[in-house]
């Protein structure tokens, strides 16, 4: 359960950050990122043994709490232990935001961003809690100067 208070919380611990990763440019969709191409070679080295589970499978522990507690469940089984159902966490990037993003706790608290007047990047990370893997699916631009259009778009894509 989320800590009383504290929706989201802020995870200085997991401090997550996008770095250099294969992304994808999707459009028309305002701006968003896939990242299934990085996936798809990792699961596919991981598979073929040139990666090993220590490899893929780091996912820091502030990082498998909040999804144990925060995590949306996607329905899709974890590729490499092929065990457990992937969830989804939803870290904010932006002004008056910790340098080391924020977690999103509730689709209520995702509105609030895509409201906001300040633009913000939504970086959304897959996280198996069984195995430890982890992987950065999509980043999208939220708030500020963002077509609703896009947000719709968005939304029928995930099915959310
Ligand atoms: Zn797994």
């Amino acid at each position: 359960m989320p800590r009383a208070g504290a929706p989201g919380g802020t995870l200085a611990a997991v401090s997550f950050r996008p770095g250099p990763t294969l992304g994808v440019q999707t459009s028309p969709t305002g701006g968003q990122v896939e990242y299934a191409l990085a996936k798809k070679a990792i699961v596919r080295d991981f598979k073929k043994g040139r990666l090993s589970r220590l490899d893929v499978c780091d996912a820091h522990p502030e990082l498998l709490r909040a999804a144990t507690n925060l995590g949306r469940t996607t329905g899709e089984r974890c590729p490499i232990c092929e065990d457990v159902d992937l969830v989804d966490l939803t870290f904010v990037f932006g002004s008056k935001l910790p340098s080391g993003g924020r977690v999103v706790g509730s689709p209520a608290e995702l509105n609030r961003y895509w409201r906001r007047k300040d633009p913000v990047v939504c970086y959304v990370v897959e996280v198996c809690c069984g195995c430890r893997w982890h992987h950065l699916t999509r980043s999208y631009p939220a708030g500020a100067g963002v077509e609703a259009v896009a947000r719709k778009s968005l939304r029928d894509r995930t099915g959310r």
